[in-house]
């Protein structure tokens, strides 16, 4: 089996302060808490910032530049900076796309709308197709983020028109409240109908992180962990650091025999 990539999602827009006190939300802590995940095995950083007034998410690029800076210097991790915006607020395309500016090799790509509780997480195709050509022109790779089984769907017809380049690489994000449940069914499906030669991971969320992890590690996948999208460590423990969750991935792949991927190796992995 391929060796295995763990992605982090270092912390997300949504997480405050009052629900862990462990989610970084300063530039420097972002970037402190990337550092420590990639020395705890994980190759693939997905940065997301926060607005130091109301603690949420911001598409700022100075607040961007300031925790890719940060991790340039002291990792070789591969970034993947967000292009998801802020929940509940419909920002313009233009605005969502800044952080490509950074050329990062990664983005994330969320590939169709779908209701998150109360909000409408908007995707809509005139925005799938501004970052796609944004992606092909700066030669950044969209990490596919899939809520659904019709979002591959969605990402295949971009490929056919050439807005998406071969081969693909999925983010499965199982477990939210109006998507795919986190369980095996989901995770099967969806890594069936993609293309043979595409690469897929997969985000559980909350306590659908764990066993989403293990699975994806014994089918061949690749995982993500994280507190963007899981804030605890067991049932009712927090998890202290997210290099705490990406300890106990590396830490089941050995048992596994699934050798951790180092950020070069899942550049040749994702053929980035
Ligand atoms: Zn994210």
């Amino acid at each position: 089996m391929e060796k295995l990539i763990i992605t982090v999602g270092i912390t997300g827009s949504r997480i405050t302060r009052q629900q862990t006190p462990y989610i970084p939300i300063a530039p420097k802590e972002i970037a402190r808490s990337g550092i420590e995940a990639w020395r705890a095995g994980a190759s693939i950083l997905h940065i997301h910032v926060r607005d130091p007034k109301t603690g949420l998410g911001t598409q700022d690029l100075s607040l961007f530049k300031e925790v890719v800076d940060r991790l340039r210097s002291e990792t070789d991790a591969i970034l993947c900076l967000t292009t998801s915006g802020i929940p509940g607020r419909n920002l313009p395309i233009a605005e969502r796309l800044l952080p490509l500016n950074l050329l990062p090799e990664l983005v994330s790509f969320d590939a169709g709308s779908i209701n998150m509780g109360e909000n409408v997480f908007l995707n809509p195709q005139e925005f799938l197709e501004a970052l796609a050509r944004e992606t092909l022109l700066k030669g950044i790779k969209p990490e596919l983020e899939v809520f659904e089984a019709g979002m591959v769907h969605t990402c295949l017809k971009l490929l056919e028109r050439d807005l998406l380049k071969s081969p693909l690489h999925f983010q499965f994000v199982l477990g939210t409240p109006n998507g795919m449940p986190a369980n095996a069914k989901s995770l099967l499906h969806l890594s069936e109908i993609i293309p043979q030669n595409a690469t897929w991971s997969v985000i559980g969320i909350g306590p659908g992180q764990l066993p989403m992890a293990v699975i994806a590690m014994a089918i061949g996948g690749h995982v993500r962990v994280g507190l963007e999208d899981n804030i605890y460590y067991s049932k009712g423990v927090l998890a202290k650091s997210n290099a705490e969750l990406v300890e106990r991935m590396v830490r089941i792949a050995k048992e596994f025999g699934r050798d951790i991927a180092t950020s070069s190796d899942a550049r040749r992995i994702l053929s980035l």
